[in-house]
């Protein structure tokens, strides 16, 4: 399998979704709030980028930002406030250490949770989904496939090996403490998921990567530039960072909250 291009691929559904959204929705547009607490640049970044998202295609999205000293008590007082009035909510991460997560995120309804984080959220988390819809387009046949995917965090490799193993993908799910080329080698598609730049450059790879690492190096004019774990992979086939896995996350938060406004808006 070919790694198609992930612009076009995303572009196409964000036109669908824009269409869908004017034809069926056009008297009360679905819609969003973010949540986030305490100046972070990157979060402001990436929150920046949702709301632009949003905007593209028909979704009402606004962000409610709360100051660093904002109590956990408080967060999750303004949180189960806001839920009445959106189909979606999502709390931007990291949150300052003081609050829990699992505290603002329980504060969601399990209908409104599009970044699928709950456990029993109505909703796939959107790195995971977009990353098993984005396989589909490009053609990935799943049954019988060996897949690797090293990084089990709970947002990105738990849930990914239950969706790729509902696909009925033979699913390898490593992390530090396993012996990874006895895997690399015999995979028909690899995930990384670790967080380092260049993790995966010393192995031999002989099928299709998807890289999901976000990494910040230092590049030769002393500039900091966004890489993945497959760093510097130019003709391989691998997902590029950026313009890869992070399209296809933001991608699928809009497609979950249209979802939500349908189902239970
Ligand atoms: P994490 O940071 O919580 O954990 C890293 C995982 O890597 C752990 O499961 C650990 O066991 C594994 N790991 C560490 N060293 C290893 C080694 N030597 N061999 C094998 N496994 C090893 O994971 P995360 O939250 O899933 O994030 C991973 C990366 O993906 C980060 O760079 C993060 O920024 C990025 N990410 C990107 C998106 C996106 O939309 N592009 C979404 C989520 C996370």
């Amino acid at each position: 399998m070919e790694l198609k291009d992930i612009k076009t691929y995303v572009n196409e559904r964000k036109a669908a979704l824009k269409h869908k959204i004017g034809l069926n929705m056009k008297d009360k547009a679905p819609s969003l709030a973010i949540v986030q607490v305490g100046e972070n640049e990157a979060s402001t970044r990436y929150v920046r980028n949702k709301i632009k998202d949003c905007k593209e295609v028909g979704i009402a999205a606004e962000v409610y930002f709360y100051p660093e000293n904002t109590t956990e008590f408080e967060l999750v007082d303004e949180i189960e406030h806001l839920v009445e009035f959106y189909d979606g909510v999502m709390v931007q991460l990291p949150l300052p250490p003081h609050i829990r997560v699992e505290a603002a995120i329980a504060a969601i309804p399990k209908e409104k949770d599009v970044d699928g984080f709950r456990r029993d959220s109505c909703f796939d988390p959107a790195t995971p989904l977009g990353i098993v819809n984005y396989l589909d387009y490009c053609g990935f046949e799943w049954t019988g496939k060996e897949v690797t995917i090293i990084g089990r965090s709970d947002i990105v490799g738990k849930p990914l090996a239950r969706l790729m193993t509902n696909k009925d993908a033979t699913v390898t799910l490593c992390h530090s403490k396993s012996k990874l080329s006895n895997h690399i080698y015999d995979s028909d598609l690899i995930v990384c998921a670790v967080g380092q730049a260049g993790f995966l450059n010393c192995y031999p790879i002989h099928c299709p990567v998807i890289d999901v690492g976000i990494n910040f190096v230092k590049n030769d004019e002393g500039r900091s530039q966004l890489v993945g774990d497959a760093f510097n992979t130019d003709g391989r086939n691998v997902t590029p960072v950026p313009g890869g896995v992070g399209l296809l996350t933001r991608l699928t938060l809009l497609e979950n909250v249209v979802k939500a406004k349908e189902m239970y808006g």
